[in-house]
């Protein structure tokens, strides 16, 4: 069975560690980019600023070109 989510680690794209967007964009809640976290790479997790979840981890986004295709081109830069 899954683990219980936590809502104390949850938090937004915009503002983690593990959100790659295209290198000339800024930060916004409709900015799509790609989820680099290491246990949802396999995925291709295309998400926005606003989406969020709880492997959430504070800091400024990484960049890199393609980031935000459907489906991502970009490789992880982290
Ligand atoms: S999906 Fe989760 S781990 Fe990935 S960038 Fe968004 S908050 Fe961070």
């Amino acid at each position: 069975m899954a683990k219980k989510s936590s809502k104390k680690s949850w938090g937004l794209c915009k503002d983690c560690k593990w959100w790659q967007i295209e290198p000339k964009t800024s930060p916004k809640n409709n900015t799509m980019g790609l989820c680099i976290d290491e246990k949802l790479q396999p995925f291709l997790l295309r998400v926005s600023g606003n989406s969020g979840c709880n492997r959430f981890m504070p800091g400024k986004p990484a960049k890199a070109s393609g980031s935000s295709k459907a489906p991502p081109e970009a490789k992880p830069t982290r």
